[in-house]
């Protein structure tokens, strides 16, 4: 439903939870977090209202860290519950990976990550995304092209954001029929499925077109299609009022 990204010199976990309240308007029904710190990656999520997960935040602090993913979630897949909430971790929790929309052939990619011995957590559509990535990395090193790997395999409407413990600073982005926007700060970069989550940072933003990827740093996006084919980067001026 709501997705929030952050790559710079705050608190990640700051600006996501800011940036999830920014979006509370669409409706959810669960939220979570995950942060890039000390070489892991740390995660909290909750079923329910925003103030479950600042309360369990509050109970279990995560260390902090300057590079992070949140959602808000609306469920498809699989009640909500605290295990189907959102940021979904493969089970090396190295990689933690937020998605709004569906993945149509889930199932399968279910079964076929089952028969290669992956302990899926959750009911949701979104975990294998979380498994496939890992594999992905482990076999090019790269998250935006792990990204293009498993987005290629991928049917259904879906706006993905993803972080891999071994690729700090950084956050991928890739999104099909689902929006997808890059907010470019100074030394920052957001990545949400609204600006609304952003504006208060910055104003210069970047719409991802249909079957792209991004990576986003904190000096610079690069933006791709699913082949890895570079594509034309034109930030726009965010212009409406942040008040109404
Ligand atoms: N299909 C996913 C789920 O049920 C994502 C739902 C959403 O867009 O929030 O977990």
């Amino acid at each position: 439903c709501g997705i929030v990204g952050y790559v710079g010199g705050q608190s990640a976990l700051d600006v996501i939870v800011a940036g999830l309240k920014r979006l509370e308007y669409r409706g959810y029904d669960s939220a979570g977090v995950a942060v890039l710190a000390d070489g892991g990656l740390a995660s909290a999520r909750r079923a329910g209202k925003l103030v479950n997960l600042e309360k369990e935040l509050a109970d279990r602090p995560l260390p902090a860290g300057a590079t992070g993913i949140g959602h808000t979630r609306w469920a498809t897949h699989g009640g909500p519950t605290d295990a189907n909430a959102h940021p979904h971790l493969d089970n090396g929790g190295r990689v933690a990976v937020v998605h709004n929309g569906i993945i149509e052939n889930f199932a399968a990619l279910r079964a076929e990550l089952a028969a290669r011995g992956h302990h899926l957590g959750s009911e949701t559509d979104t975990e294998v995304v979380a498994h496939l990535l890992a594999e992905s990395y482990s076999s090019c090193g790269d998250l935006a092209e792990a990204m293009r790997l498993v987005c290629r395999r991928l049917e259904g409407a879906f706006t993905l954001v993803a972080v891999h413990a071994d690729a700090p600073d950084t956050v991928v982005g890739a999104r099909r029929n689902s929006p997808l926007v890059v907010g470019v700060g100074e030394g920052e970069a957001f990545l949400a499925s609204d600006v609304s989550a952003f504006i208060e940072h910055t104003r210069s933003a970047v719409e991802l077109g249909q079957d792209q990827i991004v990576e986003v740093r904190r000096n610079g996006i690069t933006v791709t299609d699913f082949d890895g084919a570079p594509a034309e980067v034109r930030p726009y001026h965010v212009d409406w009022d942040a008040s109404a």
